[in-house]
Formats: structure tokens, sequence, C-alpha cells
């Protein structure tokens, strides 16, 4: 039998856990759910790690709080604590919608949302609906705390600028919507899919005091490239325009014009792919205008 680790620590706070990575120096990684590390550990037979420090003992990491409009949750955070938040639902639609249907019920149990990101997966779902939300969030990189854009923590596909073995996601920090905002989640998956989505769109709308233009919005629709990044054409498309169905039409032949998703031979091809683009905007815009008139 392969030995994957020889150590497990389950640290209580945030300054054991660096405390532990910096005396492993690099030896040592950081487990939360579990749900892509050890899958990846099994199917890679990566070199053993000395070993695994669980960061879902440490309480600042596992918990949503709110302070004002904006709402914080902790790296550690699981996708079902987020699909059960009532203010999560009412202010951060999108993330709901997008936690509520990463793997089944026994994975939202145990994987986090920290953890979504941190395996840097164009598509992840959590990621999908953060960077529309314009997410930020609080790392310790470098032995440096701060905040950064959602959009920097990416460097490529299953390639994050945080390393796990020396640096820490702590929380993320999005604002929630007020009057006239809303947002919406949809993905297109396999029947038989248990991972990633073929395509995942979310999108945030903020629309004119008596709700009939779009003020301003957010997407992104991905994978589309090698990291999620917002869908900035769309967002332009949108911009100042009324918000009907004519409009949700340009925007979808200007996005589908735009974006070139690649082939998978798991998932679609890239032909499939961006026929689902009109779909998914077509859905997520219409919802969440919806939502933002008030229905
Ligand atoms: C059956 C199955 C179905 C799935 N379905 C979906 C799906 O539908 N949609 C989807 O998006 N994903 C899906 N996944 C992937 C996975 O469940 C998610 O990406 C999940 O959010 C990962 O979280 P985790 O806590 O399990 O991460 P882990 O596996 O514990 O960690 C993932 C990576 O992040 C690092 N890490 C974790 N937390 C931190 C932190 N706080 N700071 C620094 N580094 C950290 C780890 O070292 C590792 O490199 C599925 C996985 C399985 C096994």
């Amino acid at each position: 039998m392969t030995i994957l680790w020889e150590h497990y620590h389950t640290p209580k706070s945030i300054d054991e856990t660096l405390e532990l990575l910096t005396s492993y120096a690099g030896r040592a990684r950081i487990i939360a759910g579990g749900t892509d590390l050890l899958v990846d550990m099994r199917a890679t037979h990566e070199p053993a790690h000395e070993a695994l420090v669980d960061i879902t003992a440490i309480p600042e990491l596992r918990t949503i709080r709110r302070d004002g409009d904006v709402f914080y949750i902790g790296a550690g955070v699981t996708h079902t604590q987020i699909v059960h938040s009532p203010e999560l639902a009412a202010q951060a639609t999108c993330l709901i919608e997008s936690c509520g249907v990463v793997g089944g019920p026994q994975v939202r149990n145990v994987a986090t949302l920290g953890g979504n990101v941190v395996h840097a997966l164009p598509a992840g779902d959590g990621t999908v609906s953060l960077v529309a939300l314009d997410a930020e969030a609080e790392v310790i990189h470098g032995g440096e705390r701060r905040w950064l854009p959602i959009g920097e923590l990416y460097r490529g596909p299953g390639l994050s600028l945080l390393d796990p073995t020396r640096d820490l996601l702590i929380q993320f920090r999005v604002r929630g919507t007020g009057s006239r905002e809303a947002t919406s989640f949809s993905r297109i998956m396999r029947p038989q899919g248990v991972a990633l989505p073929i395509l995942g769109c979310a999108v945030w709308v903020r629309l004119s005091e008596d709700r009939t233009h779009y003020e301003s919005a957010r997407a992104c629709i991905a994978p589309t490239g090698p990291t999620p990044e917002r869908t900035t054409v769309v967002e332009e498309a949108l911009a100042g325009q009324p918000a009907t169905a004519e409009t949700i039409q340009a925007a979808i032949k200007i996005a589908t014009e735009a974006l070139h998703p690649r082939t998978s031979k798991y998932r679609a091809t890239a032909d499939y792919r961006k026929e689902m683009i009109g779909v998914l905007l077509g859905r997520t815009l219409t919802a969440a205008v919806e939502r933002a008139q008030g229905g």
C-alpha cells in the first residue's frame, strides 16, 4: 500500500498552521475537505507529503459572518454551509446556486470554497460565482497577510498563486446585492458527470432607478480560457442598455463571437461549448433581471 503522508496535524489557529508549515519547510501540505487533494494524490502518485495540515478545525476559517453589506466567508466553509445560509441566498444568490450543484451531498458536506479556489480550475463552480461577485480573498502569501482580487489567485489551469505547502487562503469577502441588484448562476453538466461542468456562467446586474435599463453588469463564463475571468465583452454590451430580451440576444451574439472555449475529451467539443454560451447567458441574465426587478 502506498503511504501518502506520515503525519496528520489539526491546528486550531492560523498561527499554529503557519508554524507547522514553516517547521516542515515545504514538506507539509494543507488539506481541507480533501475531495480534490486526495483524488489527485492517488491518481498522480505524487511523492508522499511528510505531513498534511488540516485547516478545518480553525474557527476563523469555518465561519460566515456579515459586516454591513459585506459578507466574510472563511476559506474552510463547506459548500453545504453556504447553501444553508439564508442571508447569502438572498444577497449572493449565484454563490448558493453554484455551491449547491458541486458534487453530491457527501462531497458538499466536506468540500470547501477555499479548496475549490486553490485547486484553480477555471470551471470550478464556486470560483465562477466568486468572479462574478467581484470577490476578494485574504491570503498569507510569501509571509505577508493581504487582500487580493480573486482573479489574482489564478496562474493557469490547476495552478494557483498560493503554494499550499507554505501559503494559506484565509477568507473571501463579497458585497451582498442591494436593491436593483441581483445575481444568477447556471451550468451545463454531463448527466453522468461528477466533477467539473461543460460550461458555467454567473452574472451580477444592477438596474437603473426605474429598473428598465442595466446600469452595470458583471459576468463570468468558464471555462473559456486558462483562468476564470470576467467576460468583459458581455459587461460592455449590457451597460446602459434596456433590460430587454433584445439586449440579451445582442450580448449573446457578442459573447459567442468573442469567446473560444476549447474541446475537452472528457466533457464536450469546443463547438458544443460555444453553442451553450448563449443558453447559459440567456438563462442567467433573464433570471438576474427578473430578481432585480423584484420578480
Ligand atoms: C465526486 C466529486 C465531485 C465533484 N464535483 C464538483 C463539481 O460539481 N464542481 C466543482 O467545482 N468541483 C467539484 N469537485 C471538486 C471538489 O469537490 C471541489 O473543488 C472542492 O471545493 C474542493 O474543496 P476541498 O476542501 O475538498 O479541497 P482539498 O481537496 O482539501 O484541497 C484542494 C487544494 O487546495 C489546497 N487548499 C485547500 N484549502 C486551502 C487553504 N485554505 N489555503 C491554502 N491551500 C488550500 C490543498 O492543498 C489542495 O491543493 C468534485 C470532487 C469530487 C471528488
